[in-house]
């Protein structure tokens, strides 16, 4: 499946399946990137060190004592026995460090990745597919039905598409407790002018101020 993916998805494999978990590039995304960028080594500790270049040839250079990395550009050689007096730079320490970076970077993707999948079933093949089930358009249908054509979000705009307020209840959205409010009849991309996602619960008040439940499945569909 990973041949599958776009060059600018992200996403974290899974070591319990080996499969990869795609990241939505969210807010939290965004703010977990920054954070792990600004986390780098700010190399607060430097010592000259000589580096054996992959050539062969020999450079000096500040090199961070705790990420191992160079800072800065090479300085001239003064002379040998001043070069050969230096300690060697450590590979092995720049190795360590970026490991543990990756593994820091994985970790986050991971968590997030995992959080993503359970709190909103964001991207599962499960969710790709029930959308172009049948089950999703019944509901989908229902739920355009309930608003009279007028977006829930905002009460003034064509009604185009049904969201979800919420993934609580992810495939059972007409659960018996909750019946049609974990959708919701909008416009056309509600994110984009904040309507619905600004208060899903002012929307909810609103739907169930209007409506009956029994009455959105047994009745005709509710005067607004
Ligand atoms: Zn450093
Ligand atoms: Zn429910």
């Amino acid at each position: 499946m990973a041949d599958t993916l776009s060059p600018n998805t992200v996403w974290v494999e899974d070591p319990d399946t080996g499969e990869p978990l795609i990241v939505e590039r969210d807010d939290e995304y965004v703010r977990i990137i920054r954070e792990f960028h600004q986390n780098e080594c700010q190399h607060i500790e430097t010592e000259v060190r000589r580096i054996e270049l992959s050539n062969g040839a020999i450079q000096v250079r500040d090199c961070c004592t705790f990420c191992g990395s160079g800072v800065g550009l090479a300085k001239p050689q003064k002379n040998k026995t001043w070069v050969n007096s230096l300690p060697w730079a450590d590979p092995a320490l720049v190795n360590s460090y970026q490991n543990r970076r990756n593994a820091e970077h994985n970790a986050a993707l991971l968590a997030l990745a995992r959080k993503q999948y359970a709190e909103r079933g964001r991207f599962t093949e499960a969710y790709t597919a029930y959308l172009k089930s049948d089950a999703w358009k019944a509901k989908r249908a229902l739920v355009l039905k309930r608003c009279g054509g007028v977006c829930e979000g905002c009460g003034t705009a064509e009604a185009t598409e049904a969201h979800h307020m919420t993934y609580d209840h992810l495939f059972n959205e007409f659960c018996s407790n909750c019946w049609g409010f974990a959708m919701i009849a909008t416009n056309a991309s509600p994110r984009k002018n904040g309507r619905v996602g600004a208060s899903p619960t002012k929307v909810r008040t609103r739907i169930m101020a209007s409506l009956k439940p029994k009455t959105f499945f047994d009745g005709p569909s509710p005067q607004r």
